[in-house]
């Protein structure tokens, strides 16, 4: 199968998709052609472990690679996630459901794919891999991942602004031989920024012709994309198969967003062939999203606040390129004057259509400190269930819309991405009301809260001596990158 960039100019196969991660020009690799998952092999998939689902999933974009080494791959990589099912389903309530996707060796759904694209950059290239990250997410999950991994290095960016005290903690105690977190000063959206401008940088490009090649381990990596594709897939065979939903049943996912990619993954499971009716997105007061659908113009000039759902602090959600760039009859040019326009006037418009278009599919609510509060209030007081705070944007704006559809009976999945003692202290004043100033006496009130469990890899970071605490200007990212390549 081929890829093309959403701004034109190239067509390269899976292994480059993997490899190169965005394309020259900026814009972000597509199939060239969707695959289609027949109702027949839906019948076969309800069988499956879910390495074998996401094995599936994978091989229908990248038939280049092996499938039984595809397979073993995947199959090692979720048996290191300590739980019989990697992505379980839990039912909340009357046909409401939580697809919790935190049970990895991180604690946050960044595991769900970074165990598999490791696969994929292995079959892509046998150089050295050098893996960048640039959030406190996908850095932890990569550097925990790959630790001590022959063949392997991670470079960890993260921003200073703006993280949770475990995040830091979780970057800075790390272990292993070939790993490095670096903070870099300022948002969450000037360290993406930073990086994917480094990555393309052409003194990295030509360096990295050497043995060792970069790989961008972020949200916008196809590769990072299509594992997620395969989890909206289990959720749907698992409501299937325990009977909560008849065959060809649609069903709803409600999805927190920060860069799209959670949601765009919904997206691309609904366009081949999953019965998928609505995608609602979540987000939180940073809210340029929810405006840009109802009003169909994005505009990202203002100001970036910061919440206690950090991960999803963004000013622009970047994956939605990949929606506007289907919506818009895959029509490159318009999509490069836009993202022009964005980069140059901080905003741009999209045509009536397109809106209505996106409406039929999505919707986009948000959810302020408080509402988000009381959101995860409310259901742990009703059904006893904690979640984290991004979890509990995505529950807020799910509440919304059960009060403004009661007689709505499509089956809602609400997908849950990180666990709940990552956030201790926001989380713990959301269901109790108690504000503890310390991250560790927030999990153990938190603990006796709910009784329940606290993973280890959190429980540990307290005990263990912190390694990494550079912090470094964002002008200076190439310059570690090219340290790091030679
Ligand atoms: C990465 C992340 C998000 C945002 O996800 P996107 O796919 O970028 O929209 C939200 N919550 C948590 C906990 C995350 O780690």
């Amino acid at each position: 199968m081929k890829f093309i960039s959403t701004r034109g100019a190239e067509k390269v196969t899976g292994a480059e998709v993997v490899l190169k991660g965005i394309a020259a020009n900026g814009g972000l690799y597509v199939p060239e052609k969707f695959p289609a998952v027949t109702e027949g092999e839906l019948d076969e998939m309800c069988e499956m472990s879910y390495a074998e689902r996401v094995a599936k999933i994978i091989s229908k974009f990248f038939p280049e690679f092996n499938g039984e080494e595809l397979l073993h791959a995947c199959e090692e990589a979720y048996s290191k996630f300590g739980v019989a099912d990697a992505a379980p389903l839990v039912r909340l309530d009357d046909g409401v459901y939580m697809l919790e996707l935190f049970h990895g060796t991180t604690c946050s759904y960044k595991d769900m794919s970074t165990v598999t694209l490791a696969c994929l950059a292995e079959k892509a290239t046998d150089k050295n891999k050098l893996l960048l990250t640039d959030s406190a997410e996908s850095g932890k999950s990569a550097m925990e991942i790959f630790k001590d991994r022959e063949n392997y290095s991670v470079l960890a960016f993260y921003p200073t602004e703006n993280i949770s005290k475990m995040q830091k903690l979780q970057l800075g105690i790390q272990d292993g031989s070939n790993v490095l977190s670096v903070a870099v000063k300022g948002s969450a959206d000037d360290c993406q920024n930073a990086v994917k401008d480094a990555f393309l940088n052409e003194e990295i490009k030509s360096a990295s012709e050497g043995k060792t090649c970069p790989v961008i381990v972020n949200s916008l990596n196809f590769g990072v994309i299509v594992p997620q594709i395969a989890y909206y897939f289990s959720a749907y065979l698992d409501l299937l198969s325990s009977e909560q939903i008849e065959k060809g049943e649609e069903v709803d996912f409600c999805v927190p967003c920060g860069n799209f990619s959670n949601a765009v993954s919904a997206y691309y499971a609904k366009k081949i062939g999953l019965p998928i009716r609505r995608i609602h997105c979540a987000v939180n007061d940073n809210n340029a999203l929810a405006d840009f659908f109802k009003s169909g113009e994005y505009d990202a000039q203002r100001e970036l606040l910061k919440t206690t759902s950090p991960s999803m602090d963004t000013l622009f959600s970047a994956n939605f390129e990949r929606v506007l760039f289907e919506i818009s009859g895959r029509d490159y040019r318009l999509i490069s004057k836009r993202m022009t326009a964005l980069r140059e006037e901080g905003k741009f418009t999209i045509t009536e259509e397109e809106l209505k278009q996106i409406n039929e599919i999505f919707d986009c609510g948000s959810a302020t400190e408080e509402t988000c509060v009381e959101a995860m209030y409310d259901v742990f007081v009703d059904t006893g269930y904690t979640m984290d705070t991004h979890t509990g944007c995505a529950m807020k704006v799910a509440v919304d819309w059960f009060e403004k559809n009661k007689k709505d009976e499509t089956k809602m999945v609400i997908v849950a991405v990180a666990n709940p003692y990552k956030f201790p202290q926001d989380v713990l004043y959301a269901v109790t009301g108690n504000d503890v100033k310390d991250s560790f006496k927030g999990i153990k009130r938190l603990h006796a809260a709910t009784a329940m469990a606290v993973p280890k890899c959190l429980k540990d970071l307290r005990d263990k001596p912190l390694r990494f605490t550079l912090s470094i200007d964002k002008k200076k990212v190439p310059e570690e990158i090219l340290n790091y390549i030679k």
